[in-house]
């Protein structure tokens, strides 16, 4: 079978495998019909940081049919449409014994910790398989995974209705935090973005206002509201840095990118104005949630699609992704 594989930082082949085994007791074998390639592929693909064990089919985001089931699999059957939680803990550390599996010890994903989804085919562990509502779209199931991720930071900052939120950075995770916000949250969204055109077109699917990191001109959109929740999904230094110096006191800032740098600050910016950064990593139990808002979600999410393409295209994707040169917000790939 056809597959994509990371052999090491900047390695990455599209190659002839063989296909997985017949699945172990636990394991389902699943046929792919859609992945989505995600910013920490490419943050994998270029700093090598979680690779565990080389090569792997590379990809965690994807939509697919159970083609067989190993012994004691009972919470999905032969022919369901599912999606996969990417995670793979431990289920004892101190960590999971509290339900924090997205903080594991030893966490990690599929696609490093095994085989991933840029294949035909797949096998992975039965217990992160969930199955789609019927009629939801591959396009639109393929963003369950990353849909959680931006559910977990929302659920994290705790807004109150009618609460002002600024989105940094319109990619995936971003855009798709500005699309549940416009879905459930009462209160004005502003979404800042380094590329305009992107911005603009997040802005005018989630009927958001296009903002710039400047306080007076926060100020101005809001007409005298203040500004008190905002997301960081840049993973921007720079960014973060004016975002810290833009938001009024008391702010609640959520940090979801994955940064590449470290920033400088004075603890007396975060002790006398009252502001909380708050790391949000993966998601926890959001992945049922994000799977039953995505049909209501669809419409909004299908405008900001990027483009289908291949698994042969797939390297050239990546190098367009990291350099940016893309407009939507997830590249998909059909199998
Ligand atoms: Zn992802
Ligand atoms: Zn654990």
């Amino acid at each position: 079978m056809r597959a994509v594989r990371l052999y090491e930082k900047g390695v990455l082949r599209v190659e002839e495998v063989s296909p997985p085994a017949p699945p172990e007791p636990g394991w389902a074998s699943l046929k792919v019909i859609m992945a989505g390639i995600c910013g920490s592929d490419i943050h994998n693909f270029k700093t090598g940081q979680w690779i565990t064990r080389s090569p792997s089919v590379a990809g965690h985001e994807f939509t697919g049919v159970v083609t067989a089931l190993g012994a004691g699999v009972e919470n999905i059957e032969v022919g369901d449409m599912i999606v996969a939680d990417s995670r793979f803990w431990c289920g004892h550390c101190g960590a999971c014994q509290l339900g924090q599996n997205h903080l594991c010890q030893t966490l990690g994903f599929i696609g490093e910790a095994c085989d991933g989804c840029f294949a035909e085919l797949v096998n992975l562990p039965a217990k992160l398989l969930h199955k789609i509502p019927s009629g939801l779209a591959p396009q639109i199931a393929t963003m369950a995974e990353p849909f959680a991720v931006a559910l977990h930071v929302i659920n994290r900052l705790r807004l109150m209705p009618h609460e002002p939120v600024l989105i940094v950075g319109c990619g995936p995770i971003g855009g798709l935090a500005a699309v549940i916000l416009a879905h459930q949250h009462v209160g004005p969204i502003l979404v800042v973005d380094r590329n305009a055109a992107r911005a603009e077109s997040v802005a005018q699917v989630t009927n958001a206002q296009v903002a710039t990191l400047d306080a007076e001109h926060i100020k101005g959109i809001l007409q005298g509201r203040k500004l008190t929740a905002a997301i960081d999904a840049t993973g921007s230094i720079q960014a973060l840095q004016a975002l810290l110096n833009c938001v009024p006191s008391g702010a609640n800032i959520a940090l979801v990118g994955i940064s590449h740098g470290k920033l400088e600050f004075d603890p007396n910016l975060l002790v006398e104005r009252e502001l909380a950064l708050i790391g949000c990593h993966a998601f926890q139990n959001e992945m049922p949630a994000a799977i039953s808002l995505l049909p209501a979600c669809a419409n909004m999410i299908d405008q900001l699609i990027d483009r289908e393409i291949t698994l042969d295209d797939v390297p050239a994707a990546y190098a367009r992704i990291a350099a940016n040169q893309v407009s939507g917000l997830k590249t998909l790939i059909r199998i």
